[in-house]
Parts: structure tokens; sequence; C-alpha cells
């Protein structure tokens, strides 16, 4: 790969998951995974085996469907023999691999975590480099911690590990502490003093603790790092990880500067921006750059003057070029199928026949709900149909009764594959809360509601209300998500939506906390 060319290493599927409330199950995390392959990501980071059976089992998944695709696929270990060789086993199936193995190089967690002195963690690195080299030619090494490493033992352990046979030397930010004069000064001081620098693409890892990971990640690029690790969204532990799609954005926008590219497809950020809000329920900011709702919005009246005038006065993007999509009035009950087809294309959605045919009968139906039809409207239709693992039970019909002096009550009835549908009522302090009841009557699973929000999708007192619920069961969280000219309706669909994930779930995975990088 040529030197100005910068590596996209995706950790959404590692990282990002690591995010309070976000955890995926394999179905979801496959469906990630291509889209990630389809934007055009170099590697994709898609878990830690060792992690629990459900990490493995998703690693393995991911590599056998998109490990000949384009992308590495890459497993996480920390140095340890069981951990490496979990790795190496869940990527066996992958053309294109990567293993990655990391250990803590800050003194303060020398002392406290690993309880190790300097040679025993440089010992330690090279033999679980060796180790991994022998059962994947591409191994990356990450001294976690780096930015509070001494740089003299920083560069030390950089060499060996290099010298031990890593092409890809990462140096993270585990904490967020690092500023971006002070992490360009940690890349070039390495690139100054370690002898076989040359010899492995330097990577950064930035976390946004202080709100500086995209800052520090492009100090480092700027030192000379030609791989960024970064997440969708931004999503990750705490605070998060650096944005894929503003790194991408801000290599792109301001290429007279850097002078470097990526091999992202920049049309498709968007997408799977929204793909990854709805599949783990971590909503993007309104304000939020690149893919927020308002990324593009021009409210002022100068700007707005000067925008008709001439797009560059305000504008250094074209929201184009990052698939944005606004409330954008496009098709009407008359628009017809072939229109359809195309406004769905143009949307960077690909259906098959089968499911095309599906969503354009709702878009039929909504269209006699609602005069007009918006792009967010149509992609709520998509997502409605073709997201996820298919639903045990469906909504066949519910009935609510609400109002001052009235007991709230709801009726609903479910059907399921090759069972004749089944009814039930229940009570509650409003109308939603009794669905919820009776939703649970049914299905027999009690479930706490953590989160629960509805949005008007456009505008207008017509608009398509979409309901997010987060309920958590059996020490899991579960996401749902529905859109509906009637939010009852909305509520009901994405609260079954969440129960069906919860009954679904056979994961075995094991709360793991203790490590990462
Ligand atoms: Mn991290």
């Amino acid at each position: 790969m040529s030197s100005d060319r910068v590596i996209i290493f995706d950790t959404t599927l590692r990282d990002g998951e690591q995010s309070p409330g976000c955890s995926m199950n394999t179905a979801e995390k496959l469906e990630i995974a291509g889209a990630l392959v389809d934007l055009g990501v170099d590697v994709i980071e898609a878990g830690f085996p060792i992690a629990s059976p459900g990490d493995f089992e998703a690693v393995q998944a991911i590599a056998r469907q998109f490990g000949d695709r384009g992308p590495k696929i890459c497993g996480l270990a920390r140095c340890r023999e069981e951990d490496i060789d979990r790795a190496g086993s869940a990527l066996n199936d992958a053309k294109n691999r990567r293993i990655h193995v990391f250990l803590a190089t800050s003194s303060i967690h020398r002392q406290y975590k690993l309880n190790m002195d300097k040679p025993e963690i440089i010992a330690k690195a090279v033999e679980s480099v060796k180790r991994a080299k022998g059962l994947c030619d591409d191994v990356e090494f990450s001294p976690e911690d780096a930015a509070r490493t001494e740089l003299d033992f920083l560069s030390e352990v950089v060499e060996k590990a290099i010298a031990a046979g890593a092409t890809t030397v990462n140096i993270p930010d585990t904490v967020g502490y690092a500023t971006p004069s002070h992490y360009f000064h940690v890349i070039s001081h390495l690139k100054q003093n370690v002898p076989n620098i040359a010899q492995a693409v330097i990577s950064t890892h930035c976390h946004n603790d202080l709100g500086l990971a995209v800052a520090n990640s492009l100090a480092a690029v700027e030192a000379g790092a030609r791989q960024v690790e970064c997440t969708i969204n931004g999503l990750g532990e705490r605070a998060g990880n650096a944005a894929l799609e503003e790194i991408v954005m801000a290599l792109r926008t301001r290429s007279d500067y850097y002078k470097l590219t990526t091999g992202i497809n920049t049309k498709k950020l968007c997408g799977v921006s929204r793909l990854v809000s709805s599949i783990t329920g971590m909503t993007v900011q309104r304000n939020k750059a690149i893919v927020g709702q308002n990324a593009f919005a021009h409210e002022a009246g100068i700007h707005q003057h000067g925008m008709l005038m001439e797009r560059t006065t305000y504008e250094i993007m074209r929201p184009e070029d990052v698939g944005f999509t606004g409330s954008n009035l496009v098709l009407g009950k008359h628009s017809g199928r072939h229109a359809f087809r195309d406004r769905i294309e143009h949307l960077g959605q690909s259906l098959d026949d089968a499911t095309f045919e599906k969503v354009f009968d709702d878009f039929i139906a909504l269209c006699d709900k609602k005069k007009n039809v918006y792009d967010a409207d149509i992609l709520a239709l998509v997502e409605n149909r073709s997201t996820e693992t298919p639903d045990r039970w469906k909504l066949a019909a519910f009935h609510t009764s609400a109002g001052s002096g009235a007991i709230p009550t709801a009726t609903i009835e479910l059907v399921e594959d090759g069972q004749p549908p089944v009814r039930d009522a229940a009570i509650g302090d409003g109308p939603i809360d009794a669905v919820f009841n009776a939703l649970e009557r049914i299905t027999h699973i009690h479930a706490r509601l953590q989160n629960y929000q509805v949005r008007s999708l456009t505008v207008g007192k017509e608009a398509q209300g979409e309901v997010l619920v987060e309920i958590e069961h059996n020490n899991h969280v579960f996401h749902g998500k529905a859109a509906s000219t009637d939010i009852i309706e909305a509520s009901a669909r994405a609260y079954l939506k969440a129960l069906n994930k919860a009954a679904a779930n056979r994961d075995t995975r094991k709360p793991l906390h203790a490590q990462h990088e």
C-alpha cells in the first residue's frame, strides 16, 4: 500500500461493542460487517474471541462470510497463549486475517494491573508476537496505554515487537489522555528513535475522554501514522473512540493539506451510521459532525442567502458526498414502482426482489395515511423489513382505550409461525404501558424498560413517529425500533421487536470487563 494511503481499521464490532448497552448478537454483527465491507474499510476488528463463546462465534462467522471479500478480519488477544490460539482458530477460515495482540506498557499499568517489570513486559510481548506470527502473517501489536508510557521504554517495546514479526504497531491512547501536539510528538519520537520502524505500519487508536480523539488521530497521521483505528459514530468505551466518518471526511475535505487518501466510499457513511445506531440503540446527536440530522442545515438568513448565490460560501462538504438524506420531499401515491426503486437505490439500499415487494406494499399503505413521503420515511420502511433476526411473534392486531377517567386498557393479538393466533389484554398507567403489559402476558417475557424515546421522522402533524425502546432481560440489553403514523402501534412493534430478540438470545456470553485496549 502506498504511503499516501491511510488504512482505515474499524473497531465498531470490538471497542464499539464494549460501550455500555451496545452488545450485539452474531446476526447483528454480521449485518454491520457486511455494511463495513461495502463502505470499503481496510480492516474489520470483529471481536475478542477469548471473551466468550458468543464472541468467538461472531468472529468466526464474520471470518467465514467476509474473509475473502477484501478487508482483513482481525481478532483481539491479550499476550496469553490461550488468547492468541483462540483468536487464530476463530480466524482460521479467513483468507485475509490479522491477529492483534496487546500488552500494557505504562508504569501505572505495569505496577498495578500486571505487576511486571520492564524486561518481563518485553519478553512477554516478543513471545506473544512470535506465537501469533506462527498462526498468521499479519500481526498487530499494541502497547496498551502507550500515551502514558515513558518514550524510551515505548520505543524499546515497539522495536522488539517489530523484530519479533509485528507488521503493524498500534499506539493507543487507551484512556483519552493525549492532546494533539503531545501525540504528534509521541509518534515523531518513534519514527526517529526506533531503528526498524519502517518495517511496520504505525497505527493510532484514540479515545475521546477529552473530546480530542479525532484531533489526536489526525496529529498522529501528520507525524507519519498510516493506520487509524476508529468506529462508526465514534462508538466505544466511555466517551468513545475516534469517529470513522470524521477522520475520513477530514482527510478528504482537507486533502489540499494532508495529501492523503482512504479507500472509503464516503457516500455510504450516513447509511452505515444509521444502521449502527439502529442496531445498538445509540442515537446520534443532532449536531454530530458529518452524520447528525443538522450537519448540513443552514438556518441563519445570511447563510441561506450566501448558499443560494454559491453553495461553497458556507458549505465545505456536499451532503450527497456522505449519503446525507434530509427531509427531501420525494414521492407520493402516484410515483409508481419504478420511481420507488430508483429512490431506494439512490438512498444506498440494495434489496432483494421479495423484500422490495414488501417494502413497496408498505409504501403504498403509508401513502394512504400521509400525503408526502420523505426519504426518512422510506428508510424507516426499509429498516422495518430488512434488519436482523427473523421475529418469532408478529403483531396481528391491537386495540387500546384510554382517556381521563378511563382505565387504560390494551388488547393484543400475536401470531407465531404455524400456531393459532393468541390474544390477551392488560391494563396500565397509560395506553402504551397497557400495550407493553399485554405483550409481556402473551410472550411470558418480563423485561425492565430502560429507555423509551419517540421522535418525529419528518415534519408535519401527519409525520411518522419513530419509537426506540431498550429493555433489560436476564442481564442482557435488547433494542427495538419501529415507525408508524400511529405512535401506539410503533411502540407495540418496537417493544415486540425487543422481546423477540430476548427470546432468540441464546448467547452464552459472560460479561468480561477486565481488558481491552
Ligand atoms: Mn480502545
